[in-house]
């Protein structure tokens, strides 16, 4: 490898682990990305006279002074997106992921289509657009792959090609187009550290995605067939979503039935206040909701056990606007441990999560096209 090349890749390295950890010193970089004391000083001069990093002289009491480096707020910024059903939200964000400016447009029924999103998606880049962008990443619900939107029923899209329309009409060319639950993913794996994920998200729907080091998994759950009846909006009949998610909780918990579909049309003008209502309850004292969630999240912990056996990961990660306890979290361990052998369930570890979709989809933007900002 020729030497500036390899300049370039210790800059890279350098980069990725102040994404990684704010404040560093030289000792920690020499031992991780294993340099000599001076490339490492000529990678820092570098990065120093391209304004990408800050410098700290620490003195000590004994001994010479020692050095931390953290990187520049305004080495760049970067745009996460998250198209959902409710809402187009975008944030801006700083070369450390920290948010600068939040832009959202409401998304109504006659919203809900390929262009209805494109155009909010439009004006949401509009206000957060700036100067010294890296990237912009965007996360939507439904089946993502290559950039593009292949289906979201409760979005009332298919086969927007996101990436190939926002190359077209923006100047910059770094997108990056996710799955939802594959971005809070991101953000989990990012500040834990972690590999061989299984990452739950929880709510109206039901994500999934299992997550090793360098590779994420999406997959549609919510519409894994669990059962022989239950019309589920996207067509099929008994859908894991019709039986486990907040939707059947919802029904046991005002004692009636409701159609799924009127459900997904119309959940912001009916069932929202009954949601947010049953959220803080769950919240606040599980086991006082628990018989309200209990056959739903049985039909969930059966088909998470099946999953878990299969994929064998090393930890179950519970997120999502529907999982707000650890309560909750402790009763579908329990569940899927009542029903399952402990020997096929191997080691496997569950706890609830924290993470948001934005800064997961910016981080991942950041480190897909951060070798750019490397590069010279
Ligand atoms: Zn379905």
């Amino acid at each position: 490898m020729p030497a500036s090349s390899i300049r370039w890749a210790g800059r890279c390295q350098v980069l990725r682990m102040l994404l990684k950890k704010p404040l560093v010193n030289r000792k920690e970089i020499i031992s991780e990305i294993g340099v000599s004391q001076s490339t490492l000083s000529y990678i820092t001069r570098e990065l120093l006279s391209r304004q990408l990093i800050h410098v700290r002289e620490i003195s000590q009491k004994r001994g010479r002074p020692y050095q931390i480096l953290s990187l520049n707020p305004k080495a760049w910024s970067v745009i996460g997106i998250k198209m959902g059903r409710e809402e187009v939200r975008g944030t801006l964000f700083d070369a450390t992921i920290k948010p600068v400016k939040t832009w959202k447009i409401k998304i109504y029924s006659d919203l809900r289509s390929n262009e209805g999103y494109m155009n909010a998606l439009q004006k949401v880049l509009k206000e957060l657009y700036c100067e010294n962008l890296l990237g912009i990443g965007i996360c939507s619900s439904g089946l993502v792959q290559n950039g593009k939107v292949v289906v979201s029923h409760l979005m009332g899209i298919r086969q927007l090609n996101l990436k190939e329309i926002l190359r077209n009409t923006l100047s910059i060319g770094n997108i990056l187009v996710m799955n939802d639950v594959d971005a809070l993913a991101y953000a989990v794996l990012h500040s834990l550290n972690m590999e061989d994920v299984l990452v739950i998200s929880y709510g109206t729907g039901i994500g999934a995605s299992f997550c090793t080091r360098d590779r994420f998994h999406h997959f549609e759950i919510g519409h894994a067939v669990v059962a022989d009846s239950g019309k589920c909006y996207c067509g099929q009949t008994g859908c894991l979503e019709y039986h486990a998610s907040e939707y059947a909780v919802l029904k046991k918990y005002l004692k009636k039935e409701i159609s799924f579909a009127d459900f997904v049309e119309k959940e912001e003008e009916k069932y929202r206040a009954h949601i947010e209502e049953l959220r803080s309850d769950a919240r606040t004292n599980f086991s006082a909701v628990y018989q309200y969630y209990k056959k739903a999240f049985h039909e969930l912990s059966k088909l998470l056990g099946s999953i878990i056996m299969l994929l064998n990961p090393k930890h179950v990660i519970f997120l999502g606007e529907g999982m707000v306890s650890n309560q909750m979290v402790e009763a579908l361990r329990k569940d899927i441990q009542l029903s399952y052998n402990t020997e096929f369930l191997g080691n496997v570890e569950f706890q609830l999560g924290h993470a948001d979709w934005e800064s997961g989809v910016a981080l991942a933007v950041t480190h897909k096209f951060l070798s750019k900002a490397a590069k010279w």
